[in-house]
């Protein structure tokens, strides 16, 4: 172990799944020192992928709390921001006025949904999704017959959509752009998706923008309106990174970390949905935003504090997504300028996709085809494919075609 772990006190700004996370690797590792993570939030520890899905359906709090067994032996100042960071005295300053030494620091602050100015004023409830207390007040507002309006085609929008359709309310979704999951998904796999919702009654409104409201009607930028008795505004996230660039951290809309979660700022790292990383697939440094990143980087970099000689963190950046009966797996990075289908890349079917980028692949999507996952994710980052026609036929065993040796 170091002899920055071993000397505590450990001070984890952020109560997600990756301060939980990191906490956890700690304690498993073997550090017996002091660890106290500070969160704004009032609420114990919980998973956020539940609050598009099964929780609107069930509103059962006490099944998405996060584990915490890993994570023993930690103070929790709960519903308590930090408010300054000191890196000179090594001192986090919280709201209330109390101040904390520390020896490591770790961001894992998360990001905050961008809201829409344009509805400020608004008399129905106009509500972004990042925490439970927002999800909550969605799912009071989604009862049969209710007219949801959800404004951008994202992940989030599109699965709140889609829980909604099951609950008996009426979706629209509308989006500025001419596709959905814009950011995150190939144009076939956006194909798919988009056709799904409107089979299942999803008024899905493409390349349209909203320029205000009158009384409870959304106004369009070409002139029509949408009736709303909710609004869900799920337009992307900025990084909670204000206080560490107010200690003159390098950041930018993230905190700029290294494969080992370094900070520029000695003794401070981040972790999670915070950080602006080196992504291995397209090496440019960007925000990731999943579930898997939270839990992955958190775990590592408490693995290489203890453990400096231990590999650094480089996952492949991965998410997964449930809308309807459609469980969508996503690896690597959605850009590329070719395509190999596997199967029947449409609504009702099961594929897979492998984007290339310049003879490289760059992604690989499942839908409803889990099995396949782990298999093809051991493509990404390859030039020597096997063979493209055997690739694409549903038939052929991926497990022996990807044992084979390549040309
Ligand atoms: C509705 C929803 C559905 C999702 N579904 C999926 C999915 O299906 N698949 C997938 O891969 N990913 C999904 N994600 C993404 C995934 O949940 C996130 O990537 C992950 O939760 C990020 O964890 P984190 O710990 O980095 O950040 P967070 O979970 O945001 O935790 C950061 C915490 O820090 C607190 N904080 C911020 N500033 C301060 C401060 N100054 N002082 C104290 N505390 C502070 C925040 O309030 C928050 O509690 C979903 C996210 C949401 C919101």
């Amino acid at each position: 172990m170091t002899e920055v772990a071993m000397q505590g006190p450990v001070v984890v700004l952020g109560g997600g799944l990756a301060a939980v996370s990191f906490a956890g690797g700690l304690r498993s590792g073997g550090f017996g020192g002091e660890i106290v993570c500070v969160s704004d939030e009032a609420e114990p520890p919980y998973d956020r992928p539940p609050l598009s899905k099964e929780f609107q359906r069930e509103g059962a709090a006490d099944k998405i709390r996060l584990d915490l067994s890993r994570a023993h032996d930690v103070q929790w100042l709960r519903g308590t921001p930090a408010s300054k960071v000191d890196t000179q005295r090594r001192e986090v300053l919280l709201a209330d006025g109390r101040s904390l030494g520390y020896r490591t620091l770790v961001f894992a602050t998360g990001a905050t949904p961008r809201r829409l100015p344009a509805l400020q004023g608004a008399p129905m409830p106009v509500i972004t999704l990042r925490t439970l207390d927002d999800a909550q007040r969605i799912r009071a507002g989604l009862t049969a017959g209710a007219r949801l309006v959800v404004i951008g085609g994202g992940v989030i929008g599109l699965e709140l959509a889609a829980t909604a359709q099951g609950l008996g309310a009426q979706a629209t979704v509308i989006e500025a752009l001419d596709r959905v999951m814009n950011r995150c998904a190939s144009a076939t796999l956006a194909a798919v998706v988009a056709q799904s919702h409107r089979e299942r009654g999803v008024d899905l409104r493409l390349g349209r923008q909203v320029t205000g409201f009158d009384g409870h009607a959304i106004l369009l930028d070409d002139g029509t309106h949408v009736d709303a008795d909710l609004v869900v505004v799920g337009i992307g996230v900025v990084a909670n990174d204000a206080l560490a660039r107010a200690a003159d951290i390098a950041c930018d809309d993230g905190i700029f970390v290294d494969r080992f979660g370094r900070t520029t700022c000695p003794g401070v790292y981040a972790i999670g949905d915070v950080t602006r990383q080196r992504n291995p697939i397209s090496e440019r440094f960007e925000r990731i935003e999943t579930w898997s990143n939270a839990q992955n980087q958190g775990l590592a970099v408490a693995r290489t504090l203890l453990d400096p000689t231990v590999t650094p963190y480089a996952d492949i950046p991965w998410y997964w997504s449930d809308q309807y009966d459609l469980r969508i797996q996503v690896a690597g990075v959605s850009m590329g300028d070719d395509e190999i289908v596997r199967g029947d890349a449409s609504p009702g079917s099961k594929f897979s996709l492998i984007q290339l980028h310049r003879g490289r692949v760059v992604g690989v999507t499942c839908m409803n085809n889990v099995r396949e996952f782990s298999s093809l994710k051991r493509l990404l980052g390859d030039v020597a494919l096997p063979d493209r026609a055997a690739l694409a036929d549903p038939g052929t065993d991926l497990r022996k075609l990807l044992a084979a040796p390549r040309t």
